[in-house]
C-alpha cells in the first residue's frame, strides 16, 4: 500500500503528518482513501522551453517526484511537440530536451519506476490527437482566453493552425495512457476541462473507453507569480530572467532576485493574494519550501519588514534548491546517459500507446486487421 500521508496531502496541501488532523476535511480523507484502492495512471508533461523555474518545481515537479510509487503506472513526458508552438533554433531544442531530462532526474524523478520519455518519440500522440480534433467544435476553442491572448499579444497575429489546435494535442497526451491523474499547475486546470469533455464526447460516440481525469494540484502555490509583475504567472518563456528563478540559479541569483521582486508601498507581511500579489507570491514560494501554511509563514514574519522577509525565503529557497543545482550541473554533462533515459522510457510508452491507439481504431472501425 502507498504511503497515505504524502497521497493526502496532494489534496490538502498542507504535507508532513503533523498538519494532517488540522487541515483534513473528512471529504478529503474519503477521496484519498478511494483513490488509494484504485489503481492510478498518472500523466503529466512539461515543454522543453528553458530551464525549469520555482514555479515549475512547486505547481508540477515537487509532485511528480511525490507522487512516485511501485503500484501506479506514471509518465512524465517532456513534450517537445507542444514547445513547438512558438518556434526556437535547432539547437536550443536539442539542449533543452537535455537540460529539462537532467533537471527532472536531479529533483527525483525516478526513469526505473517511472516512465520518463520524449513525446515526439511516441507517433501516438499526433494520431489520436487527429481523432479527437475531428469530435471537437472549433468555437469551443475558438472562445478559449488563452487563444484570444495569443492572438492579442503576438506580434504575427499568432494565426498558427498549432497554437489554436494545442488543447486537442493536450488532450490526446492524457488520453492516450487512459490517465486518471495529472498533477500539474493551475494554468492547465482549464485543459483539464477540455480532456474531460472531449472525453465523455468520444465515450458517448464510442462507448465508454476513456476515465475520467482528475487534476492534482496544491492550491497555495499552484500559481508561482513572476517577480517583475505579479500579475502573471512565472514562465520559461516569458522574456525577463529576473522575473523567475531557474533551478540552475547560483545562491548569489536567487538572493537579488528575490530582493528586487516587486511588492507594494506596505511593509507588513500579510496573505492576501487579490489586493497584495507581491507580498502573498513570496509568502506562497516559503510555504512551499518549507511545507508550512500561509498562516503559518505569516506568524514566523510577524516582526518583519518585506525586505527582511525577503531575505528569510531567499534562504528558504537555497536550502531546497542548492542541492538539485548540484545534481543537476553532475546528470547534465552525460548526454549519451539521458539519451538512454529517454528511449528506454519511450520504449515503455509506445507498447501501452500502441496498444491503447489499436483498441481505439477498432472503436472507430479502422482497424480491419480482424476481418477475414
Ligand atoms: P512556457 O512559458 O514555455 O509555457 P511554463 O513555465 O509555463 O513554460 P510548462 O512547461 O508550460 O512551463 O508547464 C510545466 C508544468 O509547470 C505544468 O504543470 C504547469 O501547470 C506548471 N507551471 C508552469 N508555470 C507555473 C507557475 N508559475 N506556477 C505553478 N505551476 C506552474
Ligand atoms: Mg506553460
Amino acid at each position: 500500500m502507498r504511503n497515505i500521508s504524502s497521497l493526502r496531502c496532494l489534496f490538502c496541501a498542507y504535507p508532513k503528518n503533523k498538519f494532517l488532523s488540522k487541515y483534513f476535511s473528512n471529504q478529503v480523507h474519503r477521496k484519498a482513501e478511494q483513490i488509494i484502492n484504485e489503481k492510478r495512471v498518472i500523466f503529466s508533461g512539461i515543454q522543453p522551453t528553458g530551464i525549469p523555474h520555482i514555479g515549475n518545481y512547486l505547481g508540477a515537479l515537487k509532485h511528480w517526484v511525490e507522487l512516485q510509487n511501485e503500484s501506479d503506472d506514471i509518465y512524465y513526458s517532456i513534450v517537445d511537440l507542444h514547445s513547438l508552438t512558438i518556434p526556437k533554433s535547432r539547437d536550443f531544442m536539442r539542449d533543452s530536451i537535455f537540460n529539462i531530462t537532467a533537471c527532472l532526474l536531479a529533483c527525483g524523478v525516478n526513469p526505473d519506476t517511472t516512465v520518463v520519455y520524449q513525446q515526439s518519440s511516441v507517433p501516438e500522440h499526433t494520431q489520436l490527437s487527429w481523432v479527437i480534433g475531428c469530435i471537437v467544435p472549433v468555437n469551443r476553442l475558438k472562445h478559449l482566453p488563452q487563444w484570444k491572448e495569443k492572438l492579442e499579444s503576438s506580434i504575427d497575429g499568432g494565426g498558427h493552425i498549432g497554437r489554436y489546435t494545442y488543447p486537442v494535442l493536450q488532450t490526446a497526451d492524457i488520453l492516450l495512457y487512459k490517465a486518471t491523474h495529472v498533477p500539474a499547475g493551475e494554468d492547465q486546470a482549464i485543459h483539464l476541462v477540455l480532456t474531460n469533455e472531449f472525453a465523455k464526447s468520444f465515450n458517448r460516440m464510442h462507448g465508454k473507453f476513456f476515465p475520467e481525469t482528475q487534476m492534482i494540484s496544491n492550491p497555495t502555490f499552484a500559481r508561482i507569480r513572476d517577480f517583475r509583475d505579479p500579475r502573471v504567472k512565472m514562465s520559461k518563456s516569458s522574456p525577463s530572467i529576473n522575473g523567475r528563478i531557474e533551478l540552475t540559479d547560483t545562491d548569489s541569483e536567487i538572493h537579488s532576485k528575490i530582493k528586487r521582486a516587486v511588492t507594494d508601498c506596505t511593509s507588513q507581511v500579510t496573505y492576501d493574494p487579490e489586493n497584495r500579489p507581491g507580498v502573498s507570491n513570496l509568502i506562497q514560494i516559503h510555504c512551499g519550501m518549507c511545507n508550512i501554511t500561509p498562516e503559518e509563514a505569516c506568524a514566523i514574519a510577524c516582526n518583519m519588514d518585506t525586505g527582511k522577509y525577503k531575505s528569510l525565503v531567499a534562504d528558504a529557497v537555497i536550502d531546497q534548491l542548492s542541492p538539485i543545482r548540484e545534481k543537476y550541473l553532475n546528470i547534465r554533462k552525460d548526454e549519451v546517459k539521458l539519451k538512454m533515459v529517454l528511449d528506454h522510457g519511450a520504449e515503455r510508452a509506445r507498447v501501452v500507446a500502441k496498444s491503447n491507439w489499436e483498441s481505439i481504431r477498432e472503436l472507430l472501425g479502422i482497424n480491419i486487421a480482424e476481418i477475414s
